[in-house]
């Protein structure tokens, strides 16, 4: 449904999502394949952004998408005033630091049940303001490790204790520290490479550690939206399905523990870490037909 105050609120950051500079993305970053079938063409805030869905596996991601420095100077001033734009309210530091309070309990809830010892250590991989990771080592008596693009962000954290470390995911060199609890919440969707930074952070986990890692459905999302594009943001460059989430976790030797799905869609997993294995290619292939299904079905009644 068209939102005209919104558009209006969105217009005017006069964020120039055309003129930005794009790289394609020809494969699929779960796969390998190169069979893509594209859904849509415009994202929830009405920005011309391609989604392409992998016929053989089922991963959507954005192509083409914002290069990394593009992505960088995105996340240092436009993200927070877009979502706040869409929002028609005030998103910064602050307010995400509450927001994210009631995500961190439930959380802790859920970890406390299924972890065999309380971790010692966590880190919290685009951790933002330590909002998560600092409930979470209340709760667990843990040091806090934050790492996050964001400085402003950081800084939040900084206050409040915790050990920061500034950058991208994908640029972190772990240099063989561990951690006995990594934390992926709420970021994977938006990684310009989500095998890369999942074999790094396999690679973080304590022997006898364990990581979370959540997505945020594109199935559960194009159901609850009523439409494709409602589910498609230029901060997402990847749109997973609990399907590929598995097919991930595999290809990077994680094995998964537990599950839990969110009310807002997030699919939740806890993982240690196993030898690397084939994911279940036919599984997969069937999530893809479901996923291109689910798009056909919103297509057809015209959302
Ligand atoms: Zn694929």
């Amino acid at each position: 449904m068209f939102d005209a105050p919104r558009a209006a609120r969105i217009e005017a950051l006069a964020y120039d999502y055309d003129s930005r500079a794009k790289e394609s993305v020809g494969t699929c970053n779960l796969c390998g394949g190169s069979r893509l079938a594209e859904v849509s063409r415009t994202d929830r805030y009405g920005y011309p952004a391609v989604l392409a869905v992998c016929t053989r596996c089922g991963l959507g991601f954005l192509s083409p998408r914002l290069n990394s420095a593009e992505y960088a100077a995105f996340y240092d001033g436009v993200y927070r005033p877009l979502v706040s734009a869409y929002h028609g309210r005030l998103i910064d530091a602050e307010t995400v630091q509450e927001e994210q309070r009631e995500y961190a309990d439930g959380l802790a809830d859920h970890l406390a049940r299924v972890l065999g010892a309380p971790p010692r250590s966590i880190v919290d991989i685009g951790g933002s303001t330590g909002a998560v990771a600092g409930p979470l080592c209340a709760r667990f008596g843990a040091t806090a490790t934050v790492i996050d693009p964001a400085p402003d962000e950081l800084r939040v954290a900084q206050d409040a204790g915790m050990e920061t470390i500034a950058g991208l995911a994908e640029d972190y060199d772990p240099a063989g520290r561990t951690w006995d609890l990594v934390l992926l919440c709420q970021t994977i969707d938006h990684l310009l490479d989500v095998a890369g930074t999942l074999a790094a952070l396999r690679s973080m986990i304590a022997p006898e550690g364990n990581a979370f890692v959540d997505v945020l459905d594109v199935r559960f999302m194009m159901r609850r939206r009523g439409s494709i594009e409602g589910a498609v943001k230029i901060d997402h460059p990847f749109y997973l399905t609990r399907s590929t989430a598995l097919g991930h976790f595999a290809r990077a030797g994680l094995s998964v523990e537990s599950e839990r799905l969110a009310g807002d869609g997030h699919w939740g997993f806890v993982l240690s870490p196993a030898e690397p294995a084939e994911p279940d290619w036919p599984g997969l292939g069937k999530g893809a037909e479901r996923l291109l299904a689910e798009a056909w079905a919103l297509r057809a009644t015209g959302a």
